[in-house]
């Protein structure tokens, strides 16, 4: 895939209306009051808008939230299927399902940020936003409704897209969080307008697509998180890539597995031990150095409180489970990753959420905070992690996207970004 884009930078939008994808998806507060509880993703999007804003762009923006059910006919399909009793499903439901899911809090707290009226239009291509999107000025802002109303949306039907980018000249995405789905508003509309990328996806594609593509080496990529086979594309790909490939978290007691080690009640997937043989192997084969913990902190139950030791790989006894890297191996990692020149990080090495057991994740982050590499965090957990501990701002790059940016450590080809005009 190529990761050379076309930016908001290389297009004129002055006076242009602009469709621009963003990720608002942000988390709610679970008693549907329209709090919002982390506007991480709003703020985000900020310097792409604001840019745009300042050229004398007149911004349609837009974004999906949640898994809104578009008709009331797949909402009874979907509650019949998760067993609800027919009498209990009823349309006033499935609206109240919808308007928890609308774009209110955003434009509420978009407005706050930009100190500026963010216009919201009651539909996404309905006549209210196409009324809207026309009688938009340059350095206004618009807001379309949440796009997942749209039925089209998922299915990147191309009537929605056509829609969509009739209202506006050209189209800016930024929302990388949403660059692994082929929809109607993240890839469908690049048909029909020429498209470019906003600065996070810049950012996404420079660091990410740049560690990937032509890293500064030597390249290390750590690797953990729970299991192997939610990992097999990332371990792949990195595998033809990477110089060292280290691995941690709940994966590592299936390669121990696989060795002939005994693993107690750890984490195992009994069939990929296989697998993990194979790629032992393969690295060997291929002169990547494959670093696996050599001691391990075990619990007597999984809980934030459970009794703990520290043991051998591949010597816990029974009634016990590794929740976390040992300080050998904490040592050998941190020393594997002191020359770097990248390091590409996606899974905690342990379970982080449980102070108990954060301390091998800890001691990788602070490590990866001390070396003069480019430090690469990918993940959802991963990023969470690192956030958590206090290491967010020590870091190159933390991406804002999980699934896509797995997805696109996997070397997969991202419809959201392939649509974009190459720079
Ligand atoms: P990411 O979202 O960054 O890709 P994953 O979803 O693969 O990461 O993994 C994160 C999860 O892995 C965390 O919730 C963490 O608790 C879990 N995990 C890490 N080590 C272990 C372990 N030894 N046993 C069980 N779960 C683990
Ligand atoms: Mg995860």
């Amino acid at each position: 895939m190529n990761y050379n884009k076309k930016t908001v930078k290389d297009v004129d939008v002055k006076g242009k209306k602009v469709l621009l994808r963003c990720d608002f998806n942000v988390p709610m507060a679970k008693d549907g009051s329209g709090v919002i509880t982390d506007d991480k993703r709003i703020r985000a999007a900020l310097p792409t808008i604001q840019y745009l804003l300042d050229q004398g762009a007149a911004v349609i923006a837009c974004s999906h939230m949640g898994k809104p059910v578009a008709t009331f006919e797949s909402y009874v399909k979907k509650q019949t299927e998760k067993g609800k009793d027919p009498a209990s499903i009823t349309e006033e439901k499935w609206k109240k399902s919808l308007a928890e899911l609308r774009m209110e809090p955003v434009a509420a707290r978009l407005s706050e940020l930009l100190g500026k009226p963010v216009i919201l239009a009651d539909d996404v291509v309905g006549p209210d936003a196409q009324a809207k999107a026309a009688a938009l000025e340059p350095g206004q802002i618009l807001l379309l409704q949440n796009t997942r109303f749209e039925k089209g949306e998922t299915k990147n039907d191309p009537e929605l897209a056509k829609k969509m980018a009739a209202m506006a000249e050209v189209y800016v995405s930024d929302a990388f969080g949403a660059v692994h789905r082929a929809h109607a508003s993240t890839a469908g509309v690049a048909d029909y307008l020429p498209a470019v990328s906003g600065f996070l996806i810049q950012k996404e594609l420079d660091f990410i697509g740049g560690a990937l593509a032509d890293p500064k080496r030597p390249l290390v990529a750590i690797l953990g998180g729970s299991k192997v086979s939610s990992k097999i594309g990332v371990i792949n790909n990195l595998l033809e890539i990477a110089d060292t490939i280290i691995i941690g978290g709940g994966m590592a007691y299936t390669f121990s597995a696989a060795q002939g080690g005994k693993v107690g009640d750890s984490l195992l997937e009994e069939d990929w031990k296989d697998y993990a043989n194979d790629m032992v192997k393969k690295a060997a084969d291929k002169g990547v150095k494959l670093l696996l913990p050599v001691d391990t902190v075990v619990a007597d139950a999984f809980a934030p409180d459970a009794k703990s030791q520290v043991v051998k790989s591949g010597e816990i006894p029974d009634g016990w489970q590794g929740l976390d890297i040992g300080p050998e191996t904490v040592a050998l990692y941190c020393q594997a990753v002191a020359g770097a020149g990248t390091v590409i990080w996606n899974g905690p090495m342990g379970v982080f959420e449980f102070a108990a057991f954060a301390k091998g994740t800890e001691a990788v982050a602070e490590a990866l905070s001390k070396t003069d590499a480019i430090t690469i965090i990918g993940g959802g957990d991963s990023a969470a992690a690192v956030q958590q501990l206090g290491y967010a701002d020590k870091m190159t790059h933390i991406s804002t996207g999980g699934g896509a940016s797995l997805e696109f450590m996997e070397g997969k080809e991202l419809p959201g970004v392939a649509c974009l005009l190459d720079a």
